[in-house]
């Protein structure tokens, strides 16, 4: 099973995607762990997206394209995965659409995490608060005002992207305000469990 994780910073794609991981034992693809780890180990393309990622804006699309290409030839990505965090530009997508279709293969189901965006930041507050008390790094741009400029990069680039798979009748839209298990039972629901 190929699915898709879409939804503004802080709708929750991350846990609901490790439960989907679960359920389904595919691996979640996040685009953005993979190139925070990038910018752990100091690659050239860790040290590209070092700054835009800490500022809150969005990586170039040939950057993250090259990640994906490589990511998805993988031996556990045979029977599918999930991709969280990615496409998040049009073209991205049709990026995507390209090296699947290179293969035979589709994207089965696009879900979209709808949330009130002015819940969010209060969202991201409690995410680098629980971070802090475990002892667990905190994201950087888990900041209250680069998280603000996240959520513009998101209105800006990454809205246009449900409406191109709306279009191909791709999309499944699911409230993402609800509690996290209602999400996940909602999610099952909709690909098909
Ligand atoms: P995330 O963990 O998905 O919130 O991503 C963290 C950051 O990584 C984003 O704010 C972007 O700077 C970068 N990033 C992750 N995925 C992408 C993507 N598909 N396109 C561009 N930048 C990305």
């Amino acid at each position: 099973m190929r699915l898709i994780l879409l939804g503004p910073p802080g709708a929750g794609k991350g846990t609901q995607a490790l439960r989907i991981v679960q359920r389904f034992g595919i691996p979640q693809l996040s685009t953005g762990d993979m190139l925070r780890a990038a910018v752990t180990a100091g690659t050239p393309t860790g040290l590209k997206a070092k700054s835009i990622m800490n500022s809150g804006g969005l990586v170039s699309d040939e950057i993250v394209i090259g990640i994906v290409a490589d990511r998805i030839e993988e031996p556990d990505c045979k029977e599918g995965f999930i991709l969280d965090g990615f496409p998040r530009t049009v073209a991205q997508a049709e990026a995507l659409d390209g090296m699947l279709e290179k293969k035979g293969l589709n994207i089965q189901c696009v879900l979209e995490l709808l949330v009130d965006q002015q819940a969010l930041v209060g969202r991201i507050i409690r995410r680098a608060e629980d971070a802090q008390a475990l002892g667990q790094p905190v994201r950087k741009d888990d900041d209250p005002e680069v998280f603000k400029t996240r959520l513009a990069a998101y209105n800006r680039d990454t809205a246009v992207v449900a409406p191109y798979y709306a279009e191909q009748g791709r999309l499944k839209q699911i409230d993402g305000m609800q509690p996290v298990d209602v999400v996940t039972t909602a999610i099952m629901a909709a690909v098909g469990e």
